[in-house]
């Protein structure tokens, strides 16, 4: 997209705006779909949880991970088959474990003793995978800190399942997001092939490997090609997990760079010489993911000339919310637009409406139905 297309786009739409581009979305489903060949994608909702995402992937073919009732509600009000979801938040009350049976999710994960208890009143109908943490002190968020049980520990919990009458289906894990290193899934394999020979030793009987999400995307650097990060993951699972029912929760890879955010400048202020531009998007908007997901996106200003250091801050009231404190910048104008790229992932989905801003609205665009975008917070 170049400046001018946003520039007329914006012209309907006003700032700040996320525009979303179904292309694009379609085109990292299908590039992870490739490159991870026979794996079964769960879009992880929690990355973006905007229904037009869901709409386009579950007409892809995507499945679905999703984590609480917030979210089983959005794909029952897109017409995804519970069949097609996995429940992966290792942590629920009985409420959220029946809300979910009441859908039809079946396949839940657990990662202690306490969480297999819950479920024994449902054995018959439900389908555990066992969640084991996976330290990456090397990628953007962890997500093996709050989750997972210890590797050395896990083929204790799966027996404990087992005795329970609890059906097992096998191990699910989470290298930890925008994870670059792809040798990190091939070390929760090779524990994972252990625990899965085990297992046939005592005849429990595994039909499900979960690798998780991860996948990098490219915000200020490029990250290695996707075929090429791939590459080791795919050898080991045709190597030693071929008969098994490969799964992956993909959310940053699929929604992060299908979204650009155009964001207009409010106002500037000289302070203490040094150039402030206040912007009508913020740290309590479209950049909590700044702070939540410690991601930088790339940015496009439209004007040339010597740069300055300046800052970058939101519209509320509040000191927290500046988006840069030092930034190298064109002198800029108020009314001049800022553009910013790979906005798709943990940006929206963590915003808020505080100080009485309303959230950037999403647009769709590059779409079949481009006559008539759907726009959410108009
Ligand atoms: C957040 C999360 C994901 C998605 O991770 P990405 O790094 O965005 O691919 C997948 N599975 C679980 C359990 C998660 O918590």
């Amino acid at each position: 997209m170049d400046f001018t297309t946003i520039q007329n786009l914006v012209a309907i739409y006003g700032t700040p705006t996320l525009f979303l581009s179904e292309n694009r979305l379609r085109e990292s489903y299908r590039s992870l779909k490739t490159a991870l060949h026979g794996v079964t994608l769960h879009y992880a909702v929690k990355s973006n949880a905007a229904p037009q995402i869901v709409s386009i992937l579950s007409n892809e073919g995507s499945f679905f991970d999703i984590c609480s009732n917030g979210e089983i509600d959005v794909v029952k009000e897109c017409a995804v088959a519970p069949q097609r979801c996995i429940h992966t938040h290792p942590i629920k009350r009985d409420s959220d474990i029946t809300y979910a049976l009441n859908y039809g999710v079946t396949t839940f994960v657990a990662d202690n003793e306490h969480e297999l208890n819950k479920f024994i009143p449902y054995r018959e109908k439900v389908r555990l995978l066992i969640r084991m943490s996976i330290q990456n002190p090397g990628c953007l968020v962890n997500l093996s800190h709050k989750f997972g049980v210890a590797p050395e520990k896990t083929w204790a919990l799966i027996r404990k399942a087992h005795k329970l009458g609890l059906t097992v289906a096998g191990i699910s894990f989470h290298t930890g997001s925008q994870n670059e290193n792809a040798l990190k899934y091939i070390e929760a394999l090779e524990y994972c092939r252990d625990i899965y020979r085990k297992a046939a030793l005592y005849g429990i009987n595994f039909d499900t490997i979960d690798i998780g999400g991860g996948f990098p995307i490219s915000y200020l650097t490029p990250v290695i090609p996707l075929v090429q990060f791939c590459q080791p993951i795919n050898e080991y699972l045709d190597r030693f997990f071929s008969k098994y029912h490969i799964i992956a929760e993909p959310g940053r890879f699929i929604s992060g760079p299908s979204v650009t955010l155009a964001t207009r400048i409010m106002g500037k202020s000289l302070r203490n010489g040094l150039w402030w531009y206040y912007l009508d998007d913020g740290m309590y908007g479209s950049f909590s993911g700044k702070m939540y997901d410690h991601a930088d996106y790339p940015m496009w200003v439209e004007r040339g000339g010597q740069r300055h250091s300046s800052v970058l801050a939101g519209p509320t009231c509040d000191s927290i919310d500046i988006i840069y404190n030092d930034i190298s910048l064109p002198r800029l104008e108020i009314g001049d637009l800022l553009i910013f790229k790979s906005m798709g992932a943990y940006t929206s989905a963590s915003a808020s409406n505080f100080n009485g801003f309303p959230q950037a609205k999403i647009v769709l665009i590059n779409s079949q139905n481009e006559s008539k975008p759907v726009i959410r917070n108009s």
